[in-house]
């Protein structure tokens, strides 16, 4: 079946873009060679071949061939052949996936050294100490990645040597001592691997392959494939490239640079070298490296062609690359370079500069920033001049900047946030008993866990600062105290600061500043003006790029004018969902409790008399706020549950006022009335465009209400553009009904008031049936608002308010979904949906406005999906709508 196929690629046969068969490494390399640049000659084998072995269990039978040809090529081109005893050719053996991962098996040095080469080596290179260390990296490599052994003891028995010669760094160690760690190495290899140490270097090179093959089923790579959504069948490249060493001496060295500042996004000289030294002691931090400006006195003509490589590089991926490389007796070689991480501020900052530049153009430059990122630069944060003290560091698992008074349990986490204190609830790891205390707080800490801990899930799911798995503090709960690295303890009640954007703990109050982002999108900061920094100025100019390309309008989930005029500055063209029981908390809610227990006609329409004036002041608020643009006004949907008693403190008081013989007749007849309304699952109970059907005059006098502040903004001359909404609707029975009673009451308006109102009528698709049936619905609704929440509760019967708190750990640390389907929108299940009513719903009625006001309207991925089934607008939290706007136009261009 896989005849013809080519299984291995030299790196001048392959280029960027074969990612998917070589790999990012392999690709990336193949690219730097064909530029030009000078990269140890090499070979990828491909994510094909891996693939196969995965499969079958054994390596395509072309394969062995394959190699020895290129291995053959390869000789021939170095002048010496692999493991040759009296100068031999060594490769590096190297892991490389389409996308990089952290849970892999990653390089074996040296491959080639054996008993008889390693004095080859020695005498090539006329220095016994480096042959004879290389070869034990190589021991200890190859037992540790292809044999399995336990990388500590090959750390041990270093110690003890260096113990044993009384030094501390193994520089110290000399060519003596390391042929006698050799030794021992190979002991410890033939103790726990039960074989030798290969002496062939073929074996050792096939070896090493096949365990890169076999990484990429390891328990943590499939983990985080899960987690991160990687494909799990895509295999890994293997690259196998020719030594160069960095360990040959002070005209020697290894280091790591940026073509720009992946903080700032300056251009300038940025990494670190390390002399005399490999790959692997840089990132143990063995030695202390020097800043690469340094390189400049070290070796001018390495540096100098190191400067020129970068600019080559940045002018070709038109991006900030990084780069790996390693000076051999004077030589500069290129091991590896890839676009490079940055963080948030300067991925806008590089997006505006390379337009600048004209490396890349707007579209391009939209595809190189992120609403995730846009969200993390409009966190507060604390404030960079502030002194500090850290002590201890976790995962950024929920960004933000969090002060408050450490408490240890959440029974005092909330006790002490109701009486106005700013608390941070410290915990070894949380549970579901802990969600009261986290809501209270105003952060979380744990000193367990990882990013789909309880505690991280849980926070982000509410938009809370959390740090976790901050393993150096100690968390006693008992004792309601932590200790600190260095031995301080913390008490309870003590002030301490977490930064849920960098994973930093803090001991003390850490002053927080605003996001400069969210001063410029609230209008408090300009862009252009002479003070205006760099970061709100990039913002700026992307966000216009956005707003050019995209094609999806983007409107707020607000229900008052406060939320609406923030939404307008931060760019809202409209209300998508005001969610009007809101409107009806507080002081309201006895209003809404009367008219829902209401026994007899006149109590009900004395109820309703009560709320109309209040519900139509509310609208001229709010059309007023978004004046000529679209106000979507949902008519009440509120689970019964909340607007009525609570069943057990109703029956306590009635059960005391008996004891106690005191009259309680109100609270009784309440009682039953409460009784007879009780639902097991109110969320699939008497709501929504039920509750209107059932309860004469409450939708007609909403829509009496919104009739009547539309007409009076209109003689005002306003320009008031209200819609009215139905919610939860099923069948179009349910909607022709209600819209029948509403046209009835908006003509009544119009005659009053003699003026023409124009009101549009739609519904929204937030149960199956109705996203099943849109083509019906679409007869009697002029538009479509999808209700994700509510869609992805139903098609998965998942209850949106328990889940994230129960058992969605446990999905998420197994992988069922990477993220909660309540926050990225189902594509295949809830989006198929989504997809048939559109269809559906454009086929009955083509001019039928759609929209989606679930919380997914505000999230990155979903916007995408919106744009693709080709919605009119999505619609999101007043705070979402930049992030919304950018995906939106991202997902265009
Ligand atoms: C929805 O269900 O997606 C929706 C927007 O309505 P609510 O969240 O108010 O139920
Ligand atoms: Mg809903």
């Amino acid at each position: 079946t896989v005849e013809g196929v080519k299984f291995v690629y030299d790196f001048t046969e392959g280029n960027k873009e074969l990612k998917d068969l070589l790999g990012g490494k392999g690709a990336n390399l193949a690219e730097m060679t064909n530029l030009g640049l000078p990269v140890p000659p090499g070979f990828t084998i491909t994510t094909e071949a891996c693939k196969v072995y995965l499969d079958s269990g054994e390596e395509p039978a072309a394969l062995r061939d394959e190699v020895s040809a290129h291995l053959d090529a390869l000789e021939q081109r170095m002048g010496k052949k692999l493991g040759q005893a009296d100068d031999p050719l060594l490769v590096s053996v190297r892991s490389g996936a389409k996308f990089s991962m952290p849970g892999m098996m990653d390089t074996v040095l040296n491959i080639g050294l054996s008993d008889k080469s390693v004095q080859g080596l020695a005498k090539q290179a006329g220095d016994d100490r480096f042959a004879w260390d290389s070869y034990r990296r190589l021991i200890q490599m190859f037992g540790k990645t292809v044999l399995g052994v336990e990388g500590e003891l090959f750390e041990d028995a270093l110690e003890a040597a260096k113990t044993a010669k009384k030094v501390t760094v193994d520089t110290e160690l000399e060519a003596a001592d390391l042929k006698k760690l050799v030794t021992k190495f190979k002991r410890i290899v033939k103790t726990e691997a039960g074989r030798d140490f290969p002496q062939d270097p073929r074996e050792q090179m096939d070896l090493a392959i096949h365990a890169v093959f076999d990484s990429w089923n390891t328990d943590r790579a499939k983990l985080y494939r899960r987690q991160e959504r990687i494909p799990g069948d895509l295999g890994t490249a293997v690259n196998v490239c020719s030594m160069v060493f960095g360990n040959l001496g002070p005209d020697s060295g290894t280091g790591v640079a940026f073509t720009r500042d992946p903080a700032s996004g300056h251009q300038g000289v940025y990494g670190d070298y390390l002399q005399n030294a490999q790959g692997e002691d840089v990132v143990a931090g063995i030695r202390n490296t020097v800043p690469l400006a340094e390189l400049e006195s070290i070796d001018k003509k390495s540096y100098d062609q190191l400067m020129q490589i970068m600019e080559t590089l940045e002018n070709h991926y038109k991006d900030l690359c990084d780069i790996e490389f390693t000076i051999e007796r004077g030589q500069l070689w290129m091991l590896q370079t890839r676009v490079g991480k940055r963080t948030a501020g300067a991925a806008f900052r590089i997006a505006t500069q390379l337009v600048d530049q004209g490396l890349i153009d707007e579209a391009e430059a939209l595809q190189r920033v992120t609403g995730a990122q846009l969200a993390q630069l409009m966190f507060p944060r604390f404030d960079d001049e502030a002194k500090v003290q850290q002590v201890g560091r976790g995962i950024a698992a929920s960004p933000g900047a969090a002060v408050g008074k450490a408490v240890f349990d959440s029974y005092t986490a909330v006790k002490w946030s109701r009486s106005g204190e700013k608390v941070i609830l410290v915990r070894r790891e949380t549970n579901p008993d802990d969600l009261d205390g986290m809501i209270a707080a105003e952060g979380i800490l744990t000193s367990r866990g990882g990013k789909t801990s309880h505690a991280a899930v849980v926070a982000r799911g509410m938009g809370k600062t959390c740090v976790c798995g901050a393993e150096e503090l100690e968390v006693d709960t008992k004792r309601r105290r932590m200790t600190v690295p260095g031995g301080h303890v913390v008490e309870e009640g003590d002030l301490i600061s977490i930064d849920g954007s960098s994973g930093k703990v803090y001991l003390g109050e850490v002053p927080v500043v605003p996001s400069p982002v969210v001063e410029y999108f609230e209008g408090r900061m300009h862009a252009g003006a002479n003070d205006a920094d760099e970061l709100v100025e990039a913002v700026h100019r992307i966000m216009a790029f956005a707003d050019r390309k995209r094609r999806l309008r983007v409107r707020a989930n607000a229900d008052n004018a406060e939320d609406a005029l923030r939404a307008r500055r931060f760019g809202a063209q409209g209300i998508g969902l005001c969610r009007t029981e809101h409107m009806f908390l507080g002081d309201r809610r006895e209003l809404v409790e009367r008219l829902i227990l209401a026994d007899t006609e006149t109590e009900r329409e004395e109820s309703l008399k009560a709320l109309l004036p209040l519900q139509k002041q509310d609208f001229v608020e709010l059309f007023s706020a978004m004046d000529g643009l679209p106000v979507t006004v949902r008519l009440l949907d509120p689970p019964l549950h909340e607007f009525l008693p609570d069943i057990t403190e109703l029956s306590v008081r009635v059960a005391l006022a008996e004891s106690r013989q005191e009259p309680h007749e109100n609270e009784l007849r309440l009682l039953q009335a409460v009784h007879r309304l009780h639902e097991q699952n109110p969320m699939l109970g008497l709501r929504g465009v039920r509750l209107g059907l059932v309860i004469p005059g409450l939708f007609t006098m909403q829509v009496r209400a919104i009739a009547e502040a539309a007409a009076e903004r209109k003689t005002a001359k306003g320009d008031p553009r209200a819609e009215i909404m139905i919610p939860l609707v099923g069948t179009v029975q349910e909607l022709e009904i209600v819209r029948e009673e509403a046209d009835e009451v908006i003509a009544e308006v119009e005659a009053a008031t003699g003026v023409q109102l124009k009101l549009s009528i739609g519904t929204m698709i937030e149960l199956p049936r109705a996203a099943l049936t849109a083509g019906q619905i679409a007869e009697a609704a002029q538009f479509f608002s999808f209700g994700t929440n509510d869609l992805t509760q139903t098609v998965w019967g998942f209850s949106r308010d328990d889940v994230e708190a129960s058992f969605f750990t446990a999905y998420l640390e197994k992988g069922i979904f990477g993220v909660s389907p309540f926050e990225t929108i189902d594509r295949d299940g809830v989006g198929s949906l989504v997809k048939l009513a559109v269809e559906a719903g454009r086929a009955t009625r083509p001019d039928l406005k759609l929209g989606v006001c679930g919380e997914h309207g505000g999230d990155p991925e979903s916007v995408h999906f919106f744009h693709e089934v080709g919605l009119d607008y999505v619609s999101c939290s007043p705070f979402r709508i930049p992030v919304a706007r950018l995906e939106a136009g991202r997902a265009a261009s």
